[in-house]
């Protein structure tokens, strides 16, 4: 339910409606804009009667909100929210092209990657550490000795990095060193998870499931906010369907329909979604072409000898050309690549 009140609305008035919200079992959730400010109540809230805060003071209005997810819908925050990274938002006019392996495989792997991929336009770098394999016999990631490497590559070309956590176990050590918290498409639904990062201030990359419908996905989102973090971006990564000429499935309905029901920034990994090198720069200009807000791609310098997901990794000329077309197709829409981040000399966030 969000309570919008008067634009003279006083402190004290706000005060009253955020009582009275606690009061009928609630929890409040304050935005204040230039003009007004709006209080939402969450929970469960379709036993209440809108005129129980209705006739509260300084209320000019009281409105449900229909969808089940709350906090991530565009009814309750009509306006885009933007996810600010080092020094760039994700979410407004620019266009974020994240890249890098799907696996960070050695110091010098990872090193020359970053440096490739931001050279082509990149504004943020990649690269798994705790990768979550089919087989427990496959490359199941460096681990630490990874999230050390991604921090020096992050050193070297100012990138943030953009790493993937499969449990809240890990939190606190991907919290001192990663900037964007991936979870991946097998973890969408670990609520374990979603809860402890809801409490994290780091940002977070949220990946659709595998078979997710995007009402399910976004209730994922949901606990994210409802903990508390707001910094959350949405990834489009295919859907398993009947089709097997390639990995999965790119819902690039998907895009269109999170634009519409929620305010939060729409990412899409064509390298996950199509399962093929030769697919990936097409539908990377489809998800731009479609109002996505950023790329999440895979970029190996070697992907023959890729440990995890070569079939589908660009290698650094591939990319740029990529980066390219998705430049021309963004101008067309009036919108820009984000630029990399400046040179850092520290180590470190
Ligand atoms: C990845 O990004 O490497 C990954 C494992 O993606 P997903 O969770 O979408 O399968
Ligand atoms: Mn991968």
């Amino acid at each position: 339910m969000m309570i919008i009140m008067k634009s003279n609305a006083t402190e004290e008035q706000i005060e009253h409606v955020i009582q009275h919200i606690y009061e009928a079992g609630l929890r409040p959730h304050l935005s204040r804009g230039v003009e007004t400010t709006v209080i939402g109540a969450i929970g469960e809230t379709h036993t209440i009667p809108t005129e129980r805060f209705e006739c509260l003071p300084g209320v000019e209005a009281v409105r449900r909100i229909t969808h089940p997810f709350k906090l991530a819908s565009r009814q309750f925050h009509p306006r885009s929210s933007l996810v600010t990274l080092d020094g760039f938002q994700v979410g407004g006019e620019g266009i974020a092209i994240i890249a890098g392996p799907c696996s960070v495989e050695s110091r010098t792997q990872i090193i020359e990657t970053a440096h490739a991929v931001k050279e082509a336009g990149a504004c943020a770098l990649r690269g798994g550490v705790f990768k979550p394999r089919t087989s427990p016999y496959s490359f199941q990631g460096l681990g630490e000795e990874g999230l050390e490497y991604l921090a020096e590559a992050r050193a070297q070309t100012g990138l943030p990095i953009v790493v993937e956590i499969m449990s809240h176990s890990q939190l606190p050590l991907m919290e001192t060193f990663v900037d964007v918290l991936q979870v991946g498409a097998r973890n969408m639904q670990n609520f374990d998870l979603l809860r402890a990062i809801g409490k994290s201030q780091t940002p977070v990359l949220l990946k659709r499931g595998l078979s997710a419908t995007i009402e399910e996905w976004l209730m994922s989102a949901e606990y994210i906010l409802a903990g508390g973090n707001e910094q959350v971006m949405l990834c489009e990564r295919g859907i398993r369907t009947f089709e097997t000429a390639t990995r999965n499935t790119t819902d690039i309905n998907a895009i269109p329909v999170l634009k519409h029901l929620t305010h939060l920034p729409v990412l899409l990994d064509p390298s996950h979604s199509t399962g093929h090198a030769d697919y990936v720069a097409a539908i990377a200009r489809a998800a731009i072409a479609a109002g996505a807000d950023g790329l999440l791609v895979e970029v190996h310098p070697d992907p023959a000898h890729a440990l995890s997901d070569g079939k589908q990794s660009l290698t650094p000329e591939q990319f740029a050309e990529m980066v390219e077309e998705v430049r021309k197709i963004a101008q067309i829409f009036g919108r820009h690549l984000v630029q990399p981040a400046a040179e850092r000399a520290l180590y470190g966030r």
